[in-house]
């Protein structure tokens, strides 16, 4: 598993194509969730190309079931503050040489230079019923934070057939529309920035922090 740590992701050069972010909520399709709001209202903007394969992908889900996105765009300061944040925690659960914890910590918050979500590239998204009530994905998204680690992989072991069939549903829909999963969280999918060019092989990535 390539986590955001490797070396290999911070040498995928980045070309950026200046596409602007945008307001997920202007696609009606798509439901926002303000759990994770700034005050800037970041969260709810990603890259134009992002929001057009989102709906792209929406339109290829089972009637009756959308998106619900959690979180689009963050800011470079607010990623460094949330990297510093974990690295504390698991320094008070005993890890305490360095390199150790940067690569603990990036198995959930990526290191700035190479972050998804401040390249406005990624989204947190989960499945949502027609009233809006979340599919049963065997775990919350950021799970991460309340201690919840064990579900947090897309492949988790131990999951229920419904939850494994509602991340298959999740995955056939985002990967189909050109996404990549952060394999350690379900619930990331990003499209253009450096870990997805290194995974699919594209040589370059069209987003750069924005
Ligand atoms: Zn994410």
């Amino acid at each position: 598993m390539i986590l955001l740590s490797d070396p290999q992701v911070a040498d995928v050069p980045v070309r950026d194509c200046g596409e602007p972010l945008v307001e997920i909520a202007s696609a009606p399709a798509i439901a926002l969730d303000p759990r994770e709001r700034d005050e800037e209202g970041a969260y709810g903007r990603v890259r134009a190309g992002v929001l057009d394969r989102l709906c792209a992908a929406s339109e290829k889900l089972p009637d009756g079931i959308g998106f619900l996105v959690v979180e689009g765009h963050r800011s470079s300061a607010e990623q460094a503050r949330r990297f510093a944040l974990y690295e504390d925690r698991l320094r008070g659960s005993g890890i305490t040489e360095a390199a150790e914890l940067r690569r603990r910590a990036s198995a959930f918050v990526s290191p700035v230079e190479v972050a998804p979500h401040c390249a406005g590239a990624a989204l947190d998204l989960t499945l949502v019923d027609d009233d809006g009530v979340e599919l049963d994905m065997g775990g919350a998204v950021n799970g991460h934070r309340t201690g919840d680690e064990k579900y947090c992989p897309m492949d988790a072991p131990g999951l229920t057939d419904r939850a494994r069939r509602n991340r298959a549903l999740l995955a056939r829909a985002m990967g189909d529309a050109g996404f990549v999963n952060y394999p350690t969280e379900w619930w990331h999918w990003s499209y253009g920035d450096r870990y997805w060019a290194l995974m699919t092989k594209a040589g370059s990535a069209p987003y750069g922090p924005a």
